[in-house]
């Protein structure tokens, strides 16, 4: 009975040895713009690597910001995740962030995927890229028709065109994009044709546009790749059917290359646990994390050099991508917005 007893009692020692430990784990607070169920994969596995216990806010990007803005110092936030460029690029400006050191960064990730660094370290870093693709009625449309962004606006593909918004922050970054390869007149007279070649007023998501291209009430639409890669890996027999009906199209590649977004992330001005986020920040960079970016939401790695295994982002690649520096896109905002105002592009 007693060594029994004594067994017992050694249990419930570390039972609750544990329970305190667990209590007492360092804890990282992450605000999300990172829509995608798949990612609680990727909190699970640096919680594993690490000890430290993740808990998540998710909002979209604006959301995110606003309420960073409004908690000040006394924010919880120790890491943001938001998903465009533009965005990254406000909250730096806004001073939400802190510069980061980090030599294993700045050996993983591109320098024109992270913002510049002032001495101080990068404010922000890409850890996947996106591509926003044209895809077409095969039936109707001439891949020769849609080889490059420019092409959108040209008169041959009048009543064609299906977009979402025009300042929902992926068209945005586009067309900030757009203004730095063209300058910023032509920009506006190619947004102006945009708007002529409309099928309808721009409205729903990415993957609405390539829907109504397979149902025949647009016949070009723009849309970020991993939406596409993502219709490519379903087996529902009405996605199927989508993916059968409509070509892809890597715009520019005769040229300045398809537009590339990231997803990135940094570190809050009021962290308060910086050596945390940090490790989170570089474990976002590791193999491991980039072939969930792949794998989990088909996205690019930021990392070069790694061979995504993913049937769709293999059928779909490799393409060349433009090389701006993504904060300029940033840098356009503004001036995008005014144009978008000025041509009528809701
Ligand atoms: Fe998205």
């Amino acid at each position: 009975m007693k060594p029994i007893r004594h067994g017992v009692a050694t249990l419930a020692l570390l039972v609750s040895a544990a329970a305190h430990a667990q209590a007492n784990a360092p804890v990282l607070n992450i605000y999300s713009a990172r829509h995608y169920q798949t990612d609680e994969a990727l909190y699970q596995n640096f919680t594993r690597a690490t000890g430290v216990r993740v808990k998540r806010v998710d909002a979209d990007d604006a959301g995110i910001l606003a309420r960073l803005r409004a908690e000040g110092s006394a924010s919880p936030a120790d890491v943001i995740l938001l998903v465009d460029a533009a965005r990254l690029w406000r909250a730096e400006v806004d001073g939400l962030f802190q510069p980061l050191k980090s030599p294993v960064l700045e050996r993983r990730i591109p320098a024109q995927l992270r913002s510049k660094d002032d001495g101080a370290g990068s404010q922000w870093f890409g850890f996947s890229t996106r591509a926003r693709v044209v895809v077409y009625d095969k039936a109707k449309v001439s891949p020769a028709d849609v080889d490059s962004y420019e092409k959108l606006a040209d008169p041959v593909n009048k009543g064609r065109l299906c977009t979402r918004s025009g300042s929902h922050p992926y068209n945005l970054s586009l067309f900030g994009a757009v203004t730095e390869h063209l300058g910023p007149q032509r920009a506006e007279a190619w947004l102006q044709g945009l708007v002529s070649n409309m099928a309808r007023p721009p409205k729903g998501g990415d993957t609405d546009q390539i829907r109504a291209v397979a149902s025949g009430e647009c016949a070009v639409a723009v849309t970020n790749s991993y939406y596409l890669a993502r219709l490519m890996r379903s087996e529902a027999p009405a996605d199927r059917h989508v993916v059968e009906r409509i070509g892809v199209m890597f715009p520019n590649q005769a040229t300045w290359g398809t537009h590339i977004n990231i997803a990135g992330g940094a570190i809050a001005r009021h962290a308060k646990n910086v050596s945390a986020a940090k490790q989170f920040l570089e474990y976002l960079a590791s193999d491991e994390a980039q072939g969930h970016f792949a794998n989990g939401n088909n996205e690019w790695p930021a990392v070069t050099g790694l061979a995504p295994p993913n049937p769709a982002l293999q059928k779909l690649g490799p393409f060349k991508s433009e090389t701006i520096p993504v904060s300029v896109i940033g840098m356009n905002q503004v001036k995008v917005q005014q144009m978008l105002d000025r041509v009528g592009y809701r």
